[in-house]
């Protein structure tokens, strides 16, 4: 007793995820002090610095997810916090494009599922609109998403880190902090960093790639392992730009988390194509040769991988192949363009997704949020979690004030 509390939250990661939680607590409870810890110099240094920047509407989820939900929601919010504070932007729609018979159950499936979130204003579309729309991409049958758009994920979080210190008493976003430990008190805990303690009195784990090692040093032994994917793209070359007008996916393949190869203008002008998604061997890891002994191990000697590896190990093999091989990689991107050739791309950007797997072998789809008393660990929010970021932080402030007592 009679601890000085330096700050009543301490959200542990800067990336959009943490900075829209720290955000909502600072609206509804402008009293608290919060403090934001960020162990890289510059806040949005990972998944939320490195992604593509795609609105996402809404319609590939599960009906009723928490990803269905959040993401539909947070997607409205987002684009009036954009126009309010002046964050580029752009409604620029998009089309899921089937290219064989065998995709158009799958393109039915997510059409179902748009119509029951309510996503608004998409219609199925024919080659002939697919050709009007896009005159590059060749298909047999598509949905055109009105409502996508494209954003700089990063300018969000840096609004939202800027609001956070002005909304509240106290409130700090403070990089180059890294969570070492934690020093569990009665009514306290000592958050200890690299640049000194903080006492706190409750904790929200925002690490993204590293969620689940935060979840295991405060006492939380998550059900779920974080296995981190890069996912490697190319980018259309100046000349090649006109082969794309906005945004251009394929069918997903439900059976995994991501949304296949596209096509996707970026709010910068650039257009991006993949990605490729490998098995990262380091999870802050953005070359194709990184390496970590620690986060290898940890994710080989899990069952949960290796289960996953067993099941998938054609599909996996492909990627891999793609990610050393141009022409292979090509090969997938003709699906959607066939006149698209080696000298219209070059390497691009790479992003490391934070996928947490059960043990059973099964990447986890929905958004996995964990509350304890004094803690809450957000243990999984892969895409579209940076557009569903405002409604997650709402769920998140939700959470805390009933928790927390705030
Ligand atoms: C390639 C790719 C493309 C994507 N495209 C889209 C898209 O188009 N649209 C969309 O909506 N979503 C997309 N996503 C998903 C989206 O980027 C993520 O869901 C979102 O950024 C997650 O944010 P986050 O805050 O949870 O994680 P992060 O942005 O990774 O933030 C976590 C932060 O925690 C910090 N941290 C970790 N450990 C510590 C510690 N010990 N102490 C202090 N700080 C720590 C990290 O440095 C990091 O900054 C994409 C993701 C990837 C990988």
């Amino acid at each position: 007793m009679g601890q000085n509390i330096d700050f009543e939250i301490v959200v542990i990661g800067g990336g959009i995820i943490g900075l829209a939680s720290a955000y909502k607590i600072a609206l509804g409870h402008p009293d608290v002090r919060i403090a934001v810890l960020e162990k890289e110099e510059r806040i949005a240094a990972h998944q939320t610095g490195h992604n593509s920047g795609v609105i996402h509407s809404g319609i590939y989820y599960t009906p009723g997810s928490i990803k269905a939900k959040t993401c539909a929601k947070g997607r409205k919010e987002l684009v009036a916090f954009a126009k309010k504070y002046k964050i580029p932007y752009e409604i620029c729609g998009k089309i899921i494009v089937a290219t064989q018979k065998k995709e158009l159950a799958n393109l039915e499936r997510i059409f179902n599922n748009g119509r029951e979130s309510e996503i608004e204003g998409f219609e199925k579309i024919g080659p002939e609109q697919i050709e009007e729309i896009e005159p590059f991409c060749h298909g047999i049958a598509g949905i055109r998403v009105p409502c996508t758009g494209i954003i700089d994920f990063a300018e969000v979080a840096k609004k939202l880190g800027e609001l956070t210190e002005e909304k509240g008493k106290g409130n700090k976003v403070l990089t180059s902090h890294k969570v070492l430990s934690f020093d569990k008190h009665d009514f306290f805990t000592n958050v200890v960093t690299n640049k000194g303690a903080f006492a706190t009195k409750y904790i929200i784990n925002c690490a993204g790639l590293q969620s689940d090692r935060i979840a295991r040093a405060d006492g939380v032994e998550p059900a779920v392992k974080i296995v981190p994917f890069r996912e490697d793209y190319y980018e259309l070359k100046e000349k090649a730009k006109e082969k794309v007008k906005a945004l251009i996916y394929p069918v997903p393949d439900p059976t995994f988390p991501f949304l296949g190869v596209h096509f996707t203008r970026k709010i910068d002008g650039s257009v991006e194509c993949g990605p490729n998604a490998v098995f990262s061997f380091k999870r802050e890891g953005y070359g194709k040769i990184d390496f970590n002994f620690k986060d290898s191990w940890e994710a080989l000697s899990y069952r949960g991988t290796r289960k996953m590896f067993f099941k998938h190990w054609r599909y996996g093999l492909g990627e891999y192949a793609r990610a050393f091989c141009k022409r292979w990689f090509l090969r997938q991107l003709q699906r959607l363009i066939p006149t698209l050739n080696a000298n219209d791309i070059r390497p691009g950007n790479a992003g490391v997704r934070a996928q947490a797997v059960g043990p059973r072998g099964e990447p986890i789809d929905d958004f996995k949020i964990e509350k304890r008393k004094n803690s809450i660990h957000v243990l999984n929010a892969p895409s579209p979690a940076a557009t569903a970021s405002l409604a997650i932080g709402d769920y998140i402030n939700e959470i805390a004030t009933e928790n927390f007592n705030l």
